[in-house]
């Protein structure tokens, strides 16, 4: 199809903010140690405006958390921690 080309800006790199659709620049990873065991990781990717949002909201519930680049995360995550 035309246009499917330009993708220089593929949809899973969009911001995991609800309702923003901008390109995420981060990405943080993190677990709920209530829930997830040792070894488990989750990653929300976050737009440069909404970065302090969403590790805000991580820090308050005290869950372990790691801000990398969108760079590091594409060569260093393994496909099933990708999750959404
Ligand atoms: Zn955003």
């Amino acid at each position: 199809m035309i246009g499917m080309l330009g993708g220089e800006h593929p949809a899973e790199r969009e911001c995991s903010r609800a309702g923003c659709q901008r390109d995420a620049v981060s990405a943080i990873r993190w677990r709920n140690p209530k829930i997830h065991d040792e070894h488990r990781r989750k990653t929300w990717l976050a737009c440069a405006e909404h970065i302090e949002y969403l590790r805000d909201f991580l820090e308050a519930r005290s869950f372990p958390l790691e801000v990398i680049s969108l760079d590091r995360l594409a060569t260093n995550t393994p496909s099933d921690e990708r999750q959404a």
